[in-house]
């Protein structure tokens, strides 16, 4: 029953495609995230999901159904928006029993359904105040009480803690994703940041300009971005310069590259590896693919990582992490150094 399917869904305003032809198919109890810079589409998304929004083109399938053109209120969803605000004149009881009152529920069922809600987010004892006197994370809290109250097998949220701070944010997302797992609803979830989409979810699909760019586990978008686009929004990204040499690929300074996946297709690409695939060492003499000389321009402290920005020739930068963990060797700036890297963690 909460199995989410879009087919080909195309959404216009004038001139402007801003969702074109988006097809996804999500399983029931699935934690999916739609994750994508500021106009990429996410919310048009969400919207066409909820109804609010009719497509142009294309099939809305809720639990098997086709739901294209069925109003929101007749699609059994629950819901969190970022400026989806609990209701001020309501307190958080009656904010939490909105969805049943307005099916007019039994009154039993509401006050236990209203008290499970409320146990599920912690807010057990907070009935009776009003938005005011409550903080933005608990405020946050009612918005998903109210979300879940009525048991939907799907619940859509778009970017519903954008306004928390970062620790209160973390401790949200385990909420979220607990509470979910635990009534196995399917979440759709709306997000620009990476991390967070990373952290939560089953499987990622990522927006670009109104279309998915890719769409997989975080792991797979992750370390195997089909795109520069892809590598880049996920998180730091080198993209070295790689070139055709035979049937050898050649980057900065003549370095053999061999990668673990993908091709060149052109004469000139890019390399992609993540900083943190990347080793540093001394400067010393090595055998081997994947090995750059450089010079260590920039080091960041981190904290639990070192981040060094080291030119390589050809005036390339390469990004890597270093681990600041016992025994960690540190290089300055201007130490001669060489990198290396597994072909596999590499991509063309
Ligand atoms: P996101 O949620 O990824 O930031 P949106 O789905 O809100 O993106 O918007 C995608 C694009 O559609 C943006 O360029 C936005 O300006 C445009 N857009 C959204 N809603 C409307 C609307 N009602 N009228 C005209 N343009 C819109
Ligand atoms: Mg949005």
């Amino acid at each position: 029953a909460g199995s989410v399917a879009l087919e080909g869904v195309t959404k216009r305003y004038g001139a402007e495609t801003v969702v074109a032809g988006v097809s996804l198919a999500i399983a029931p109890g699935e934690f999916f995230t739609l994750l994508g810079p500021s106009g990429s589409g996410k919310t048009t998304t969400l919207s066409m999901l909820a109804g609010f929004v009719m497509a142009d083109e294309g099939r809305v399938m809720l639990g098997g159904q086709d739901m294209t053109h069925v109003p929101p209120r007749g699609r059994g969803l629950g819901m969190v928006f970022q400026n989806y605000a609990i209701f001020p004149h309501l307190n958080v009881a009656e904010n939490v029993a909105f969805p049943l009152t307005v099916k007019r529920a039994p009154k039993a069922e509401i006050a236990a359904r209203v008290a499970e809600a409320l146990e599920m987010v912690k807010l057990t004892g907070f009935e009776q105040r009003y938005a005011r006197q409550l903080s933005g994370g608990q405020q946050q809290r009612v918005a998903l009480a109210r979300a879940i109250v009525a048991h939907p097998r799907i619940v859509l949220m778009d970017e519903p803690l954008g306004a928390l701070d970062k620790n209160l944010r973390y401790h949200m997302q385990v909420e979220i994703k607990e509470i979910s797992r635990r009534l196995g609803t399917t979440v759709i979830y709306v997000t620009h940041d990476q991390e967070e989409a990373l952290t939560m979810s089953d499987r990622i699909a990522i927006m670009e300009r109104g279309r998915i760019a890719q769409m997989g586990p975080p792991r797979e978008v992750y370390e195997k971005p089909d795109s520069s686009f892809v590598a880049a929004f996920l998180g730091e990204a080198n993209l070295l310069p790689a070139r055709r040499d035979g049937n050898a690929v050649a980057g900065p300074g003549g370095a053999r590259l061999e990668a673990g996946a993908g091709a060149l297709s052109a004469p000139e690409g890019l390399l992609f590896i993540r900083p943190e695939k990347v080793t540093i060492a001394p400067d010393a003499p090595g055998e081997g693919p994947n090995m750059l000389p450089g010079r260590v321009r920039h080091a960041s402290f981190l904290g639990n990582v070192v981040r060094y920005a080291v030119e390589v020739p050809e005036g390339a930068t390469v990004l890597c992490d270093a681990a600041n963990g016992a025994g960690a060797t540190l290089h300055a700036p201007g130490d001669p150094v060489r990198l290396s890297w597994r072909a596999e963690d590499s991509r063309l």
